[in-house]
């Protein structure tokens, strides 16, 4: 059967891009006769609110969604992702890091020749600094990451990282995406699958999570779609299934910028507070 799901952060009021993000997935569920979940992706407990996850149940009912009962809380859920963050690391394709983004700026501006700054899914893509550093040696400032050549060497190496694939319905037509060994290293990275503060990441953590809670199909914002060949990854490696992606356009504010939380203005709430309905919000997203 088909599963969507919407996995916000408490980290802020939703905007009118998560409204967007929400309808689609929903919708998809709707038109498939499938099951529409919610998740709360509130690992990061620095960042995230009580009153913010409120807002996001209000939010969204106001939109006129439903979603099954519970919702999974990725903040209740360390222990799972310990284990799977064990395996990789039994696996022997993690390590210890200590760099800070101030760190790894400084690594990335020594000169190289004709290096040219390359960003990834979560930003510049990591140096290598820690590389050689065995688990042992993890201390309690340490994240870790995935050492992703090492991780490709233990799936066989380029041809059977070629074997690995995802449909991707997002786009005019739907296509199957093949990973490719090269594209990983450089354009991805060695990824955080730990956090030193919260023991996990989003990319460990969204890969763990949309498997248990079988879902079929992963509807989201073109910003994620650069992680999307690291998380196939890491279902490879933790023998997890793979969904069916829809990366969808994004919703951009009147100067083209794409919104983030920053965006008051374009809170669902402030719409709604302005006398708006859902059905005017629909009509603003081009539902
Ligand atoms: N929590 C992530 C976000 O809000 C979810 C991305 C995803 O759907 O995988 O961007």
């Amino acid at each position: 059967m088909t599963t969507e799901r919407f996995a916000p952060s408490p980290t802020g009021f939703l905007h009118l891009g998560h409204g967007f993000s929400a309808l689609m997935a929903a919708g998809a569920a709707k038109a498939a006769s499938g099951r529409f979940l919610l998740r709360m992706e509130d690992i990061d407990t620095t960042r995230c609110r009580a009153e913010f996850e409120q807002a996001i149940y209000d939010d969204l009912h106001w939109l006129g969604l439903e979603w099954e009962q519970p919702v999974l809380r990725q903040s209740e859920r360390g222990a799972i992702y310990q284990t799977a963050l064990q395996t990789l690391v039994d696996l022997g394709l993690c390590y210890p890091c200590s760099c800070t983004r101030k760190d790894i700026a400084t690594a990335l501006s020594a000169p190289q020749e004709g290096a040219e700054q390359v960003f990834g899914p979560d930003g510049v893509i990591y140096p290598g600094t820690c590389r050689h550093r065995p688990m042992k040696d993890r201390t309690a400032t340490d994240a870790v990451r995935l050492d992703i050549a090492a991780a490709i060497d233990h799936l066989g190496g380029q041809v059977a990282v070629s074997n690995l694939t995802y449909q991707e319905i997002g786009g005019a037509r739907p296509e199957t995406i093949t990973l490719d060994a090269g594209q990983l290293i450089q354009g991805c990275g060695d990824i955080v699958l730990a956090r030193k503060d919260i023991g996990t990441s989003y990319h460990l953590a969204v890969v763990v999570d949309d498997a248990e809670q079988e879902i079929t199909h992963v509807t989201r914002g073109k910003d994620v779609a650069p992680a999307t060949p690291v998380h196939r990854l890491l279902q490879a490696l933790l023998y997890l299934s793979t969904p069916t992606y829809r990366h969808h356009r994004l919703i951009r504010d009147e100067t083209g910028k794409r919104l983030a939380k920053r965006h008051d203005a374009m809170a669902l709430r402030a719409y709604r507070k302005a006398g708006k309905t859902a059905a005017d919000i629909r009509e603003m997203v081009g539902l």
